[in-house]
């Protein structure tokens, strides 16, 4: 049966085409009667061309876009603030309702430019080290909202410039937003509707939520932890929180049974701050904690921010923790920081107001 072409179909408000899966974009297709192609079309003019009008459709007919529009709406984030830093480096503030607001980092490397992607507003977890951790968690981000941080910073580009990989890295603790996360790779990652950015160049990076690293591994997509202690006791005071609830044993044994292909690593990160976990003692015991494990490391000296107890290692400090993982047969990679003067560094993401 016909439903009259004058009225809303599914409810009475305006539904976000953004908001919606594919599968619930394949329904509404459904429901008004059009072939399932349109489905795909209005997925491509929501991803591929970011287009924020339905009126901008133009393979969708008049009709056919009038109608949409009747019961549909694309509602994006609007135009976030944008922060320069010196170095190039970009922090993006969205505003949300209820004052509540996040952080996207646009950092090139030439010939790369990665994109830092947030997934909840402030975080579950409550890494000492961390400004975004002493916010607290206010609530988890939608998938639309995380998908919207990649379709905006695209937007802010130059013509043909273009963001080559992307690391849920930002405010939050992706794995406690495990089923958003997972939605938004879809979008981000779908070659045929979506924005089609290899799962390769994308990673996620968790505090250790040990059972969960098991819902992220057939995305394909690279996997960090965040390890920072070479200790359980150690850890326990880094943070607190996560390895309560996840002990280093357990955090390392879910890394063992990862599956990996024979091609790709585990990451680990590790802030290195001063006099906390940067001796070569930890160095030593961390060769011995990873054995086994195939896996990088990431060196990431710690960026202060006002107010944290916490200080950067010496240049020497860092040298020489890098030094020893390297004799134990490890690829050790140095973070560079960037974008410290705009608190967009790794750890520094949550002072909102600027
Ligand atoms: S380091 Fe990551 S997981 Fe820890 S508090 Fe900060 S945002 Fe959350």
């Amino acid at each position: 049966m016909s439903l009259p072409q004058t009225l809303p179909i599914v409810n009475d408000s305006h539904q976000n085409l953004l908001a919606m899966t594919s599968i619930e974009i394949s329904n509404l297709v459904a429901q008004l009667e059009w072939p399932a192609f349109r489905a795909k079309q209005i997925l491509q003019w929501l991803y591929q061309h970011r287009a924020k009008k339905i009126s901008l459709m133009s393979n969708l007919s008049k009709k056919d876009r009038e109608r949409l529009q009747s019961i549909s709406m694309i509602d994006r984030a609007k135009a976030p603030t944008v922060v320069n830093s010196q170095d190039g480096t970009r922090k993006l503030l969205f505003s949300l309702e209820n004052g509540l607001a996040i952080e996207s980092v646009l950092i090139p490397d030439d010939p790369r430019l990665t994109l830092c992607i947030s997934t909840q507003v402030g975080c579950t977890v409550d890494c000492s080290f961390c400004l975004t951790g002493q916010m607290g968690l206010k609530r988890n981000l939608k998938a639309h909202e995380i998908v919207e941080q990649v379709l905006t910073a695209q937007d802010l580009l130059a013509e043909g410039e273009r963001i080559t990989s992307l690391v849920f890295m930002g405010m939050g603790e992706p794995l406690a937003n495990v089923d958003a996360v997972t939605e938004a790779v879809t979008r981000l990652t779908n070659t045929q509707w979506g924005l089609g950015i290899p799962a390769r160049r994308i990673t996620i990076s968790t505090a250790g939520f040990a059972p969960r690293l098991k819902a992220v591994a057939g995305l394909g997509i690279n996997l960090a932890v965040s390890l920072n202690a070479s200790t359980n006791a150690q850890r326990d005071h880094l943070m607190p929180m996560m390895n309560k609830l996840h002990p280093l044993p357990e955090l390392l044994e879910a890394c063992r049974a990862y599956p990996l292909d024979p091609n790709r690593r585990l990451t680990f990160e590790y802030v290195l701050l001063s006099g906390e976990n940067d001796s070569p003692d930890d160095a030593k015991r961390l060769i011995h904690l990873l054995h086994g494990i195939q896996c990088k490391i990431n060196l990431i000296p710690f960026n202060e921010f006002p107010g944290s107890p916490f200080r950067r290692p010496s240049d020497a400090a860092i040298e020489n923790f890098q030094a020893i993982l390297r004799q134990g047969q490890y690829d050790v990679f140095l973070r560079k920081s960037r974008g410290r003067d705009i608190l967009g560094a790794c750890g520094q993401l949550g002072n909102i107001p600027t």
